[in-house]
């Protein structure tokens, strides 16, 4: 079955195929939406967004709200809109000045619900909304044709000239080992987990322990330590930083001098990345948010891990590797996501259309235009957005401001497609 116009009360335009399907309606697919329509000329018609979720950026306000975060990282010219002033002129055309949260040393950072209000209002205005497919994608091969892409989902495939995954940061469930054999009604959750609810977690009657030394664990325990009795949980002492990496990585420039240079697809670019970003670390806001709830007594930050649980009738007992032991207890993990590259529809496109992984087993992408290179070195339709674009776009690459990084390359090689058509049109004439 063939659904070029997926029945979704969508407007309908014959029987061409998309010019892009994205894969995941999250910041960056919606993000990459936004820029195809307001500066790519493209219509609504011409591009599907696809995502399992009812509503697209489900996924990054949920997650957000389950751990907790008040404000975002990063600042407020940082959102899904194309004009960088936009989510500011929003917050003053709203009275909600307020909302953007002066940081020291540093420009304002939009309060969650701010922020999430700006990009509904962006996808209300640009009519976003109507490129959305809500279906999951399991497959891209190649069209019968072979100068299309199929796109295979749960409700039919979709035609397209252009593909780009944007699929976000890889899979939440990350257990350690002493957790995995424990029953699944057991108090262990992960803060990403989709049915992770910190109101429930914070009814826990014992103890809570946060599992995790960055943003994502210190957050949720200060969240949960309003309520219940929490331990937050780290494996080394806490590192303060206030922005994921130096803003200057936000800058093709320096992006290109220090990740281009080194060899596609290699190791070097990978470790290169990593030593620049500020991984499990917490802003100083975050860190004051601590101290007053250990002020309070109600938040206790110890270093150390679980080195096995057993669950009981109350909850986990859980042992420590100093010896000592706690019942009774819930676990929170708030321990990072899985790799990305290991994202099922990553394996599956890279294998049907011969597409190149390098190191680790991200996709080889051509710097310039972002396009996920064939094992033959030639430049496929595939694209990435997102973590999976790291070793082209940065330590920034996962980050909202990365979206826009892979907008500015995804325009700008379409209109060098163009012109190269355009001059061998001509050439074929003379
Ligand atoms: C709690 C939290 C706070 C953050 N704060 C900041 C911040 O302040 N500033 C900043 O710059 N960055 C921040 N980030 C990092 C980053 O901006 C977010 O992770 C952002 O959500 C990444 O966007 P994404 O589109 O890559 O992933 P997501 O928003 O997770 O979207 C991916 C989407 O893909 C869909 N999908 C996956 N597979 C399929 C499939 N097979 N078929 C269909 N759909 C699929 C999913 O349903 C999902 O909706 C934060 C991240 C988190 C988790």
């Amino acid at each position: 079955m063939t659904v070029n116009r997926p029945d979704t009360g969508r407007t309908s335009s014959g029987p061409e195929p998309y010019e892009y399907v994205i894969v995941g309606g999250g910041v960056h697919g919606t993000c990459l939406a936004n820029y195809l329509l307001a500066e790519g000329g493209h219509a609504q018609r011409e591009i599907c967004l696809v995502d399992l979720r009812e509503q697209l950026l489900a996924s990054f306000a949920t997650r957000a709200r389950q751990c907790g975060m008040r404000t975002l990282r990063s600042t407020y010219v940082h959102h899904i809109d194309t004009e960088p002033f936009s989510l500011e002129s929003f917050a003053e055309g709203a009275h909600r000045e307020a909302e953007l949260v002066s940081t020291e040393n540093y420009p304002n950072r939009p309060t969650l619900e701010l922020f999430v209000d700006h990009a509904r209002n962006v996808i209300n205005r640009r009519d976003i909304g109507e490129c959305h497919f809500q279906s999951k994608v399991t497959g891209v091969t190649r069209s019968e044709t072979g100068d299309r892409l199929d796109v295979q989902t749960d409700s039919g495939t979709l035609e397209a000239r252009r593909v780009v995954l944007a699929v976000g940061l890889g899979s939440p469930r990350t257990v350690p080992a002493w957790g995995r054999s424990l029953p699944d009604d057991a108090p262990l959750a992960h803060v990403w987990d989709d049915d992770f609810s910190p109101a429930t977690a914070a009814e826990f009657a014992g103890p809570t322990f946060v599992v995790g030394g960055g943003i994502t664990a210190a957050q949720p325990a200060c969240s949960l330590s309003e309520h219940t009795d929490v331990t937050l949980l780290s494996r080394h002492d806490l590192d303060i930083e206030l922005t994921e990496a130096d803003p200057y990585w936000i800058n093709w420039r320096h992006v290109e001098q220090e990740i281009h240079t080194l060899p596609s697809g290699s190791k070097a670019r990978l470790d290169r990345i990593r030593a620049a970003r500020n991984d499990g670390t917490i802003p100083p806001y975050v860190e004051r948010r601590l101290d007053e709830a250990r002020d309070c007594r109600d938040l206790e930050v110890r270093r150390g891990e679980i080195t096995s649980t057993a669950a009981t009738d109350d909850g986990l007992f859980v042992r420590f590797d100093d010896g000592t032991t706690a019942a009774n207890a819930q676990v929170v993990l708030a321990t990072g996501v899985g790799p990305v590259p290991e994202h099922p529809l990553v394996e599956a496109v890279a294998e049907s259309l011969s597409l190149e992984r390098g190191a680790d087993g991200f996709p080889v992408l051509d710097d310039r235009t972002l396009a996920w290179r064939r094992t033959d070195g030639s430049r496929s339709a595939v694209s990435v957005s997102g973590a999976l674009a790291e070793p082209s776009v940065g330590p920034f690459a996962r980050n909202i401001v990365g979206a826009r990084r892979v907008a500015e390359r995804l325009l700008a090689s379409r209109t060098e497609a163009a012109s190269e058509s355009a001059s061998s049109a001509l050439k074929g004439r003379s």
